[in-house]
C-alpha cells in the first residue's frame, strides 16, 4: 500500500492513531494499516500539549477536497496564514514547510499547488524549490 504522506508525518510527530484519523479525516483502519507497513511504534493516547509550533500548526489545518489543506486560525494582514506560540507569531507557511523539509525554509514560502491558502506541508514551497523547479522545468518569471 501506498502510505499518505500527512499521515506518515503526524505518525512522526508522536500522535496517536485516533487523533490522525480524526484530523485528517480518514480512516482508523488505514492510519493502523500505515503505522504496520511504516513499522512506527504507537502513537500516545490523550492530548497533545502545544509543545512545539508544528503542534499548534496540526491543531488548526484542515484537510479539504483535492489532498489540500485549509488555515482555520488568524490570517494574519488577511494574506499570511499564522499561528501563536511562545509569544512569538509564525508564519504557518513556513511552520508547513519545516514539518515536511526538516530544515528551515530560504526566503518567501507559499503553497505551490494552485490551490489558494493551502498549508499542506507537502504543498508549500521556499526560495530554493522553487529555483529548482524553474531549473528544470524553465519558468516564466
Ligand atoms: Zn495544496
Amino acid at each position: 500500500m501506498t502510505v499518505r504522506a500527512d499521515v506518515a508525518e503526524l505518525m512522526r510527530a508522536g500522535y496517536g492513531d485516533r487523533t490522525i484519523a480524526r484530523r485528517l479525516n480518514v480512516s482508523i483502519g488505514t492510519v493502523r494499516r500505515a503505522r504496520a507497513e511504516l513499522q512506527m511504534p504507537a502513537g500516545q493516547p490523550g492530548p497533545k500539549s502545544y509543545g512545539t509550533p508544528a503542534d499548534v500548526f496540526w491543531q488548526r489545518a484542515r484537510p479539504v477536497d483535492g489532498g489540500h489543506m485549509e488555515w482555520t486560525g488568524t490570517v494574519h494582514q488577511g494574506t499570511i496564514p499564522s499561528l501563536r506560540h511562545g509569544g512569538r507569531r509564525y508564519s504557518a507557511y513556513r511552520v508547513a514547510f519545516s514539518i515536511a523539509h526538516h530544515r528551515a525554509p530560504v526566503g518567501r514560502v507559499e503553497p505551490g499547488c494552485g490551490h489558494p491558502g493551502c498549508v499542506h506541508p507537502r504543498h508549500v514551497e521556499d526560495r530554493t524549490i522553487r529555483a529548482t523547479y524553474t531549473a528544470i522545468f524553465g519558468g516564466t518569471q
